[in-house]
């Protein structure tokens, strides 16, 4: 008798055209059907039995996970079949997307640090009132029909150093100037340093949801943040951070973990910012000029068990306090779960361009808040409005030929353009050496969803359920 495991390896589709992306840990067999992102955990060791199969599915906004036993291999196969037979609806009508509910606003590019990796480098300039109202104006004019969300994010450089601009804005926002049904939500991202009581107070008042970068321990941080100002940056955030925690929202504060690829201790750095008071954290990898400029794509290689490792590590650590009943959320796996039951969507790549983009100072739009600066990727002007055929002719909405065959196309959509582009001079070139530990970090991904589902399928339900974070 074949084994499921024999099985799935048989199925000539498998392939032909990958439909399955399969992998084995603890003696089970976990299955993701790339198509319909439905996932299957068949656990061997009841084979004389039958399998008992596990699944996820949606009912209205609850996620359960459904259990069968007993399924021989042919009752998986018709499972498979039925999957195989599903039709997602791929029309795309481009037009539908080039509006821009997600606005990145360049309040500032001066800083009052000086971090290693920062890939600001132009000099300082400052966004002024009269145009902040024209970006929100043409924001709200350019708008589809029915939206009535909008996301503003303050961003820079250090975006406190313009505060006056950011509460002008909030101000304008808040009036009764647009419909009714018009609601802006707002996104801060800061080193902390200048937050103080009256404007964490201000800002819990209008509902801002604010990102600390906390990069690690004392030693990590003041290595990658220095100051004129201050020898010992770690500590002053510390003693920051203590007034905001008093006073500011938890479920509206997210610490920032910005590692890059010389710095790969995300665990450690996340389970420190966890010590120190954080439950949200927004993990991420950030490459400075430095890092293009030499291509070191042998580092990766160089460290991929590690970086593989810490992702272990995180996941881990994130289950424990799952299992403890303590509060925690991190991007990478909340990102992950929405995805899973986010409907079907075969546009390929990011929002750059078409849901999000950035402002700078002088009215220009660009494609995203990273292009800032670059004349190639400015879409649109507040005088003249979005020029929605540079869109169409800089990004590709057509799945690169490269990514045709990744099991974790639906998940990647290609990577992100500007480290694709900041590393070969092309948006469409994805970092070959990122691929291989993005698809070992969903297989973990998977493995640890179900792990803590099993444990108790209200945590999948709150992540699902959760707000927002600051990216
Ligand atoms: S992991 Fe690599 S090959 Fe796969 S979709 Fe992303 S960029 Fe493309
Ligand atoms: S993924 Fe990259 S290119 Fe896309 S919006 Fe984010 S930073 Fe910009």
């Amino acid at each position: 008798m074949v084994s499921i495991i024999e099985y799935v390896k048989s199925l000539d589709y498998y392939n032909l055209n990958k439909k399955l992306y399969y992998f084995e840990r603890e003696n089970k067999l976990f299955i993701y059907h790339i198509k319909t992102k439905k996932i299957l955990l068949i656990e061997k060791n009841l084979e004389e039995k039958g399998y008992l199969v596990s699944t996820f599915i949606k009912d209205n906004n609850s996620i359960k996970l459904y259990k069968t036993s007993n399924l021989s291999i042919k009752d998986i196969k018709e499972l498979l079949n039925n999957l195989d037979n599903y039709k997602a609806n791929a029309s795309i009508n481009l037009e539908n997307y080039m509006y821009h509910n997600k606005a990145y606003f360049f309040l500032t590019n001066a800083c009052n640090l000086k971090c290693r990796y920062c890939y600001q480098e132009s000099k300082p300039v400052k966004m002024n009132f009269s145009m902040s109202k024209k970006l929100i104006d043409m924001m709200i004019k350019n708008k589809r029909k029915t939206e009535t969300d909008f996301q503003i994010r303050f961003f820079g450089g250090e975006p406190l150093l313009n505060y006056k601009l950011m509460k002008q804005i909030i101000n304008y926002c808040s009036n009764d100037r647009f419909n009714e049904n018009t609601t802006f939500n707002y996104y801060l991202s800061t080193n902390g340093l200048l937050l103080d009581s009256d404007k964490l107070s201000f800002m819990n008042d209008s509902n801002t949801k604010i990102k600390i970068s906390v990069d690690g321990n004392r030693e990590i941080f003041n290595y990658y943040r220095k100051s004129a100002k201050y020898k010992d940056v770690y500590c002053v955030l510390i003693k920051k951070l203590k007034e905001v925690f008093k006073c500011y929202p938890n479920e509206l504060l997210t610490a920032g973990i910005t590692n890059n690829y010389y710095n790969i201790n995300f665990c450690e750095n996340l389970k420190h910012a966890y010590e120190v008071g954080f439950r949200n954290f927004y993990v991420q990898f950030v490459c400075n000029n430095d890092f293009y400029e030499k291509r070191v794509p042998d580092i990766l290689v160089e460290k991929y068990d590690e970086i593989i490792n810490e992702y272990e590590k995180m996941l881990n650590f994130i289950n424990i306090k799952m299992n403890l009943g303590q509060e925690i959320y991190v991007n990478l796996l909340d990102s992950f779960i929405k995805f899973l039951f986010a409907p079907l969507n075969s546009l390929c790549g990011c929002s750059a361009g078409i849901a999000s983009c950035a402002y700078d100072d002088v009215g220009n739009v660009y494609f995203c808040q990273r292009f800032i600066g670059d004349e190639k990727y400015v879409i649109g002007n507040v005088e003249k409005g979005l020029n929605r055929q540079k869109i169409k002719t800089i990004r590709n909405y057509n799945v690169m030929d490269r990514c045709v065959n990744c099991p974790i196309l639906n998940y990647c959509n290609g990577g992100c353009y500007f480290n694709n582009y900041k590393n070969s001079k092309i948006l469409d070139n994805y970092l070959q050496y990122d691929c291989n530990i993005k698809i070992k970090l969903f297989e973990k991904l998977i493995y640890y969803t179900f792990k803590i589902a099993q444990k108790d399928i209200g945590f999948i339900n709150n992540i699902y359920n959760k707000r927002e974070f600051v990216e």
